[in-house]
């Protein structure tokens, strides 16, 4: 694979900050890149604890993958270092992951927040779906936060173990193994399990594993919590449709939660 030779980054420009947790092949830093033109940016350091080379390609994918998207609700490749030790440099997302934003503010979220929030990851993953990519791993906790108004759509490694044989890797792909059924479309499937797990995360009650239990044996959940719109359920029931053709369209779901978002907005001014 190759990276485009603007991506190359001298460590001299950064500097490590602080540890935020640990990756698939290392530690993950805080940190700061002061650019060429003297600009400090805060940024997110990806290490690679093993140097062999078979190691380090693979943990390169993700830059491979991510120099491909430029959304504003998914998380921007900066750069790299490829000589020893490899380092992998994005955009950092100041609040870190969603699924512990959530529960750490649960009682600071109101409805139009978690609508925000569906709105922007439906407007990313239908932007991968342009450009014919599958992300493969679709969690709350691959979803970060920039700001409390901004979240983004993160960790695109493809180095994972595939264990799901409906799905086989094909080159240039993120497969979508872990939440997909096998007669899904895929796309919608992967909207309606963020949408759930953000709606969920919010909702006391039904962990969220068992959420996706819940959903991949073809069963159905009851509404989040009193506060979901029930327009935004309705919305989750289509898109639980058991024949795919009858789910909606990605820009459909797009489209309807802008309008439910709208209708949020408005009752709350009156
Ligand atoms: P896994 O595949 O198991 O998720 P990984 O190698 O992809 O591992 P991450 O989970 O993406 O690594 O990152 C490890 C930790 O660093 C997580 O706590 C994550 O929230 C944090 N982190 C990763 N990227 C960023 C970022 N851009 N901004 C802020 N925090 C980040």
């Amino acid at each position: 694979a190759i990276l485009a030779p603007s991506y190359q980054i001298d460590r001299k420009q950064i500097q490590m900050i602080e540890a935020l947790g640990h990756g698939q092949f290392g530690e993950v830093y805080r940190g700061i890149l002061k650019t060429e033109q003297q600009i400090e940016l805060n940024i997110a350091i990806k290490t690679c604890k093993e140097q062999d080379s078979l190691t380090t390609e693979k943990f390169l994918e993700e830059a491979y993958v991510m120099q491909k998207f430029d959304h504003p609700h998914i998380i921007k490749l900066i750069g790299v270092c490829t000589t020893h030790p490899v380092l992998l440099i994005m955009e950092l997302a100041r609040l870190g992951e969603l699924r512990s934003y959530l529960v750490a503010n649960r009682n600071d979220f109101d409805v139009i927040t978690l609508l925000v929030y569906c709105q922007q990851l439906s407007s990313s993953l239908s932007y991968l779906e342009t450009k014919k990519f599958v992300h493969r791993d679709i969690a709350a906790r691959n979803v970060l936060v920039s700001n409390h108004e901004c979240v983004k759509l993160s960790d695109f490694g493809l180095s994972r173990e595939i264990d799901n044989s409906y799905y086989k890797a094909s080159k240039g792909k993120l497969l979508p193994v872990k939440w997909m059924s096998p007669e899904s479309s895929v796309f919608l499937q992967m909207a309606v399990i963020l949408i759930v797990n953000v709606l969920y995360c919010f909702s006391e009650g039904i962990p969220n594993s068992d959420v996706i239990d819940k959903i991949e044996n073809g069963e159905r959940l009851p509404m989040p919590s009193p506060h979901c719109p029930p327009q935004l359920f309705d919305l989750m029931k289509e898109c639980w449709r058991y024949e795919p053709s009858m789910r909606p369209s990605f820009t459909q779901i797009e489209d309807r939660l802008r309008f439910i978002l709208k209708t949020e907005r408005s009752n709350d001014n009156s």
